[in-house]
């Protein structure tokens, strides 16, 4: 029987609960990670627990684990759950408290893990790709810090499904920054285009991977400002996520993407992406 972790104890999930007070059902005062299970191995671990580190100090909270005392809570997750492949899900509040927006005094945050069998990416979406819609970033001016206050994040990636879309493109000011719940790659001009690390965008930990392949492996690229323009006359797309890995995308805003079929650098990076695993 699979267990969750909640502040030190090991609970059924029926049985793990949280108060009304803890602040991040409140104010949605808390940082999360989402790590991918391969094999029962965990992928990429370093890189997320900084990263975890990285928003906890972003947010002003201090790391209520470090790195050594998430070793065995994650291993017991990935051994318990049912499948071989599976997802890490962490999320860190600032605790429970009186209702007051300023930080409480000596609350010891929520600590929450939960291991979740990893959804297989449609067989359709790796051999058509996917359907986009581009909206205006409405989020805030800190999307690199992976906050559990995600509601703009929710709202975007609603109007993608409400358009029979599987993700939504954001720009701002007339640039991508990212997807609703992914890092975006824009081929253009025969160049991989990274939309750069900022205080807008996720730094995601695939599209880190991403860049590293085409470093190693001779694929030009550039991490640098893409324009709306540059968006529309991409020759191909990516879509990146720990969840989803590398997704083409072949129709945007109704029309296609290139050539509308997934692209040779998608089937490139793909199997260059999986032999990392
Ligand atoms: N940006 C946003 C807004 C996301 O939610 C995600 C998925 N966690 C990503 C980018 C991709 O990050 P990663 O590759 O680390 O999953």
């Amino acid at each position: 029987m699979s267990h969750v972790y909640l502040n030190g104890q090991w609970l059924p999930i029926e049985k793990a609960h949280v108060s009304v007070l803890d602040r991040g059902f409140i104010f949605g005062d808390g940082v999360y990670e989402v790590i991918p299970v391969y094999n029962r191995r965990v992928f990429a671990l370093e890189a997320h627990l900084k990263r975890l580190d990285r928003s906890l100090a972003g947010i002003r909270l201090s790391p209520p684990l470090d790195a050594e005392q998430w070793q065995p809570i994650i291993a017991r997750l990935v051994q318990e759950t049912e499948t071989d492949d599976s997802s890490i899900y962490i999320q860190i509040t600032r605790g429970v408290a009186p209702r007051d927006h300023a930080f409480p005094a000596n609350t010891q945050a929520t600590v929450f893990a939960m291991a979740k069998p990893m959804t297989a990416v449609p067989e359709e979406w790796l051999s058509q790709g996917i359907k986009v819609v581009t909206h205006e970033d409405n989020r805030w001016l800190h999307c690199d810090l992976k906050t559990t206050a995600l509601l703009a994040n929710v709202l975007l990636r609603q109007y993608a499904v409400d358009h029979k879309a599987v993700e939504c493109i954001l720009i701002r000011d007339g640039f991508v920054t990212e997807g609703a719940a992914s890092n975006i790659i824009v081929v253009h001009e025969e160049q991989l285009l990274f939309p750069p690390r900022n205080h807008l965008i996720l730094p995601g930990i695939t599209y880190d991977l991403v860049i590293e392949l085409a470093k190693k492996h001779g694929i030009p690229f550039k991490e640098a400002p893409v324009t709306r323009s540059q968006l529309q006359e991409a020759s191909e797309l990516l879509m990146t996520s720990s969840t989803r890995e590398i997704v083409p995308i072949t129709e945007m805003d109704g029309k296609k993407v290139g050539a509308g079929v997934p692209g040779p650098l998608f089937r490139e990076l793909l199997s260059l992406y999986q032999g990392l695993k």
